[in-house]
């Protein structure tokens, strides 16, 4: 794909799903001008960015308890109950395995459990960012993670365990095809797996007692949503910033206004104070000073949808997508099979399609799985300002 055709598909994508972001953002700004304001938070204007709850302002999940609906929270607290069940880190990462040995993939090698790190060790510095290893480019898997007993980690161990579970698939390819389709896909296999990490599948592996009433699950979109919509405008952003800079689009004078324009723009936040030339926020984040791509992350949101939705439909439920978990499923598990053994060896449409049966990206398959959010943010947000 020419790189100019590359930055539109990136556009497409995000116009699907803005209409979304608008929402949220929308009640997420009027929940914030209850709790600080109308001096603090403008009505109309764009939110504060350190009001957000992460450096970054990319994901807003620290602010679920402010923003928490009163009556249609699940009920259910994933942190306390492995907690309280004395779960522990090596657990943790088995009940990952479990899930992706119960679609067909094969269990981990002995080594794996033997050279992987999974607690911060007492005697050393680690880097803890959690990461998945293929040593030897066949089956050398290792996780290095300094797992933490809550729900945040158990997701993260199965987005890792998906890097290894492709590193392994495409293991007898050639060598310069063991990679994943597009940037996105090594990034999504894992997270696709995590957005079947329904209560009713806690329930079958005894996690949870019993699954939460109906009319419940608002709150645990707006959880998912706080970090997967309210992500979307910034993993589209940095990619954004970093062509200006290159190119020369924007010369160095103006690297930092660029930045904010960017912020201000695609995520309708502001800086909460002045910001100068002399400033250089863009390299606080770990991504730009490293020079490590990040659209991949954007697209890897969307396809962890889009994937859902089509392994959902082939593992036959009929119940709105975001109820749907893949678990135990081996159909599914097999078209997911499919596409991860061709690793970087057919062009990326072709792999989407083994999955999907689109040769397109598409990002509506967001919008069906928080339909249900969506309507209830338009109820709460009624007559309130939209956008910024
Ligand atoms: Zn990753």
């Amino acid at each position: 794909m020419p790189p100019d055709a590359y930055a539109k598909e990136l556009d497409r994508l995000w116009e699907q799903v803005r209409p979304l972001y608008t929402s949220l953002h929308a009640y997420v700004r009027m929940k914030l001008v209850e709790t600080y304001g109308k001096d603090v938070v403008p009505e109309k204007g764009p939110i504060p960015a350190h009001l957000l709850g992460n450096m970054w302002a990319q994901q807003w999940s620290a602010l679920y308890p402010l923003l928490a609906p009163k009556d249609a929270d699940p009920g259910y607290d994933l942190t306390k109950i492995l907690v309280e069940k004395k779960t522990d880190a090596r657990q943790m990462v088995r009940t990952g395995e479990g899930f992706f040995t119960s679609l067909g993939f094969g269990p981990l090698p002995k080594s794996f459990w033997e050279r992987s790190l999974f607690t911060r060790p007492r005697d050393r510095e680690v880097v803890c960012h959690a990461s998945a290893w293929c040593i030897d480019w066949v089956d050398d898997l290792r996780l290095k993670m300094c797992i933490e007993i809550n729900a945040e980690d158990f997701a993260t161990v199965h987005h890792e365990l998906g890097h290894n579970v492709y590193q392994r698939a495409y293991n007898r390819q050639p060598f310069l095809f063991r990679d994943s389709a597009n940037d996105g896909f090594h990034e999504a296999i894992g997270d696709t797996v995590a957005l079947s990490l329904t209560p009713e599948y806690l329930v079958k592996i005894d996690l949870l007692p019993k699954t939460p009433p109906p009319g419940k699950e608002i709150g645990y979109l707006l959880n998912l949503a706080l970090d997967k919509i309210a992500f979307l405008p910034f993993g589209l952003l940095i990619d954004k910033w970093r062509w200006q800079a290159f190119s020369g689009e924007v010369p160095e004078a103006r690297w930092n206004q660029a930045w904010w324009d960017l912020k201000r723009k695609y995520q309708g936040v502001v800086p909460p104070m002045a910001r100068t030339e002399g400033d250089f926020d863009p390299g606080a984040k770990y991504h730009v000073a490293s020079g490590t791509p990040y659209s991949r992350y954007f697209l890897a949101d969307v396809l962890q949808f889009q994937m859902h939705r089509a392994l959902a439909k082939t593992a036959g439920c009929a119940t709105p997508i975001h109820t749907c978990s893949i678990y135990g499923n081996k159909e599914a598990g097999a078209r997911l099979i499919k596409m991860l053994e061709m690793g970087q060896s057919r062009p990326w449409p072709d792999a989407l399609e083994a999955v999907t049966g689109q040769r397109q990206m598409d990002a509506t398959a967001i919008l069906d799985y928080f339909a249900p959010l969506q309507k209830w943010l338009d109820e709460q947000t009624k007559g309130v300002p939209k956008g910024w």
